[in-house]
């Protein structure tokens, strides 16, 4: 599932560049019986299958704790992220480790800038019911939820985490980008136009062509916060 998103465009670029290496690993491999068994039925009943503590225990422990990440699928694929060694003597204790959970806090610009700010992330991604409680409780420093509804998997919570979070490490967007974007100074951005002048009857507005850089500047500070402002009051209408 991750091989996709990950090869393309700038976070393909990020990781070439090394500034940053993403490692897949899968729970699977950290079973220690014949059939590799992740989950096991609930107690207290109810249908679902809920994932066991141990695999998720061990596989973070070893992973953050020591060693060899061999099972990255994108190593094979990738040359800049075959030196693994580089994240993977940190202290546990400094690596924030976050169950995707729709019970999570929501995720948001904020969050994605501070996980930024990390030498290094865990994201455990669940699947069937969910995840066996002690895994939130016991091991993970924090549960993220992308949205108020329910995917079958926590994996493209994750690869969304992972974008996010990775446009906010210096040198992974250009100098200019981040600063005007939707969310960076709780305003969302002004709406965009390029060539041609006039599509199927619609016009840019003239101000964009009118090559006037301060009232061009003061145009686009007001859409922002006219944007803004509708968008929030939609929000607010939403949510009661
Ligand atoms: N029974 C659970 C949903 C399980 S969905 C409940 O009602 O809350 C299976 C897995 O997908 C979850 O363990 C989680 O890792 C992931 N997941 C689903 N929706 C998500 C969301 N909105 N945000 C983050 N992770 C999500």
């Amino acid at each position: 599932m991750f091989q996709g998103p990950f090869a393309e465009s700038i976070i393909h670029n990020a990781i070439d560049e090394q500034l940053l290496s993403i490692h897949i690993h899968n729970i699977r491999d950290y079973t220690t019986d014949k059939h590799h068994v992740t989950d096991d039925y609930a107690y207290g009943g109810g249908g679902g299958m809920v994932m066991k503590p141990d695999p998720i225990f061990t596989a973070v422990e070893s992973v953050l704790g020591l060693t060899k990440s061999q099972d990255s699928i994108m190593q094979n694929t990738d040359s800049a992220v075959q030196d693994l060694a580089l994240n993977t003597q940190l202290p546990l204790l400094s690596t924030p480790i976050i169950l995707m959970s729709p019970a999570g806090r929501r995720f948001n610009h904020e969050m994605a800038k501070e996980l930024a700010r990390h030498e290094r992330i865990a994201l455990i991604c669940g699947h069937y019911e969910g995840v066996d409680e002690r895994v939130r409780e016991q091991l993970c420093t924090d549960a993220i939820s992308i949205g108020d509804y329910v995917l079958t998997g926590g994996e493209l919570p994750a690869m969304v985490i992972v974008d996010a979070v990775a446009r906010q490490i210096p040198k992974v967007l250009p100098e200019f980008a981040p600063l005007n974007e939707s969310h960076a100074n709780g305003l969302l951005e002004y709406p965009h136009y390029t060539r041609p002048p006039e599509f199927r009857g619609w016009r840019v507005p003239d101000i964009l062509l009118s090559g006037h850089h301060a009232n061009i500047k003061k145009w686009r500070q007001q859409q922002s916060e006219l944007r803004t402002r509708a968008a929030s009051s939609q929000r607010s209408i939403l949510e009661g």
